[in-house]
């Protein structure tokens, strides 16, 4: 990371951020509320609320640089020790101020001049937020938080055994997809096999979770732990009842064309029917292992992509090249996983990778990219907590632009396996909204039915995902494995309900592919619309605001899955 002298907020600052300057710095802000409520006019809230938005920008820039990086080096022992002082001292410091000053605004006289000052759904965000971090619940939270550490330190010390070969439980899921059928089938039964023989304790563990989840909610008044669960999400404009609507219209119009998928699938495998331990190869659309290769030619590729693509999109591309602001490459001592961060107290975006040179790092490359273009077109938003939109409106950015950049990556394969990326990447749509629902529908359940039992989750797994996700032959040696998957699945234990929020977003980003596919200008207008509108609109009004049907509209389902068909 490149250092920069050219900050937005608190040029001059403290040496180092430490936890006692934050709560000295909130601590005055508090003291100047009753004189700002006081006050005939608004104009005291007001500088009161601009001098808290540039010490959550700082506070945020921190954390994120310090995040990033540790990320980059785990190894940097001094890096670990400074992420950890945030993460542990500074960012409960600010949480605390926060929910002063949040109760303090929410209950002021001036609170809409506040707002028409930042945006309207400023006051929205905040109150949503407060549920999740009500006082009553805060001792649950802790236990909630112990029991997902139990979850992670189960998983990271998973090792399964691989003809012959010892491996992690991620190595041995990477393999399910290898183009040789023995070795799939041995790691598919390898890595289920280990949620198997460790079912009891998983199931356990779940149970004790959704037990406390459903006192947080009963402790503030509600029935289940749904509305507070929902809350946790930041959704401030639908509910279980929409989402049910969406469920339905998967059922009707995505399942079937799933059930196509596996049937074809089986056809082009040679087997009468697609077994589970098969569906991560594709014989006529998987791509050869080193397709990206090499890794430093990538950012010279998919520059001349977003140039073709976009030249107001592509100048924040370069930028970030430029001022060091992509990691790619993976290497040892590198964190896992792929992600995009910002530092607001600069006003700028980086994005971080982990490309090994197989064809998934094309995807991730524009897919992280995407929400980039989304943090810089945003950067004209004052207000740092409407920068970024809730997750459910950001991944239509990022899902978008892996459909928008689709037809430029010639640059990075060949026409025949362009072809196969693009209808591999059509085919992972069904399946993202159809398994998302799996998922989200099992929440709903076992959040209404609190008291099921652990055979009761399985059993209604298991339906559920005959019902979303026909066309997989689990009859045989396959059948003990059929209620595993959601043992594998983090968010069922660390985020709940979060899941949804990939195939709403999927809904927008296929729209996007939909608009590009009659009138390129307009849909790149519609694209940037949306990456201006950050966080500033609710998710329907996201979708809204820049001309994209809601997906709760069933029909809309209908027209996305009609398309998708054409397309595979
Ligand atoms: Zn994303």
């Amino acid at each position: 990371m490149q250092a920069t002298n050219e900050y937005l907020h608190f040029a001059e600052r403290p040496e180092t951020l430490t936890a006692d300057w934050v709560r000295e710095f909130y601590a005055g802000l508090v003291t100047g509320v009753p004189a700002a409520d006081a006050a005939p006019d608004a104009g005291a809230w007001i500088a009161l609320a601009e001098e808290w938005n540039a010490l959550k920008a700082y506070a945020g820039g921190e954390h994120s640089r310090c995040s990033y990086r540790f990320m980059q080096d785990m190894g940097d022992a001094a890096a670990e020790e400074v992420e950890r002082v945030v993460r542990e001292e500074i960012v409960p410091a600010c949480e605390d101020g926060d929910a002063a000053l949040v109760a303090a605004l929410l209950a002021s006289p001036h609170k809409a001049a506040v707002a028409a000052r930042f945006g309207e759904q400023l006051l929205a965000v905040l109150e949503v937020g407060q549920g999740p971090l009500a006082p009553i619940n805060s001792e649950l939270r802790v236990k909630a938080g112990e029991l997902a550490k139990r979850y992670d330190k189960l998983i990271s010390q998973g090792e399964v055994d691989v003809l012959g070969e010892t491996l992690t439980l991620a190595r041995a899921r990477g393999k399910t997809s290898s183009e040789d059928a023995k070795t799939r089938r041995a790691a598919f039964e390898a890595y289920y096999g280990w949620f198997r023989e460790n079912r009891d304790e998983l199931a356990e563990l779940f149970d004790a979770q959704v037990k406390l989840r459903d006192q947080m909610g009963r402790n503030l008044g509600f029935d289940n732990f749904l509305p507070l669960g929902y809350a946790g999400m930041a959704r401030t404009d639908y509910g279980p009842a929409e989402v049910a609507r969406f469920h339905s219209a998967v059922r009707e119009f995505a399942a079937p064309l799933f059930q196509k998928l596996a049937e074809d699938q089986a056809r082009a495998l040679g087997t009468p029917t697609l077994r589970p331990w098969d569906r991560g190869f594709h014989p006529e659309r998987s791509l050869p292992s080193d397709v990206a290769e090499p890794i430093d030619e990538q950012l010279d590729k998919v520059g001349r992509v977003f140039a073709r693509l976009s030249p107001k999109l592509s100048t924040h591309f370069e930028r970030m090249r430029k001022e060091g602001l992509i990691d790619l490459e993976n290497r040892k001592g590198k964190g896992a996983g792929a992600f995009c961060t910002s530092f607001p107290d600069e006003g700028r975006v980086a994005i971080f990778c982990n490309s090994t040179g197989d064809e998934s790092d094309v995807g991730t490359l524009t897919h992280e990219m995407g929400h980039a273009f989304q943090g810089w077109e945003s950067q004209w938003i004052e207000s740092v907590d409407l920068q970024w939109p809730t997750s459910d409106g950001a991944e239509v950015h990022s899902m978008g632009m892996e459909f928008l950049s689709l037809p430029f990556l010639g640059e990075f394969f060949t026409p025949v396996q362009l072809e196969a990326f693009r209808k591999t990447r059509w085919s992972r749509a069904v399946d993202i909204v159809c398994y998302v629902c799996v998922v989200d529908a099992f929440q709903q359940w076992v959040y209404e039915n609190p008291a099921a039992s652990l055979d009761a989750r399985d059993a209604e797994w298991m339906r559920l995902q005959d019902v979303y996700m026909p066309g997989i032959d689990w009859s045989g040696e396959a059948a003990p494995l059929r209620a595993t998957r959601w043992y594998a699945q983090l968010h069922i234990y660390r985020y709940p309900f979060y899941y949804i929020d990939y195939a709403l977003a999927e809904t927008g980003a296929m729209q996007l592919a939909l608009l590009d596919a009659k009138d390129h200008e307009a849909c790149l207008e519609t694209y940037l619309e949306l990456c201006r509108l950050g966080g500033t609109q609710s998710v329907t009004k996201l979708f809204a605001g820049a001309g994209l049907r809601s997906p709760f509209d069933p029909n809309v389902m209908r027209d996305l899955m009609a398309h998708a068909a054409t397309q595979l």
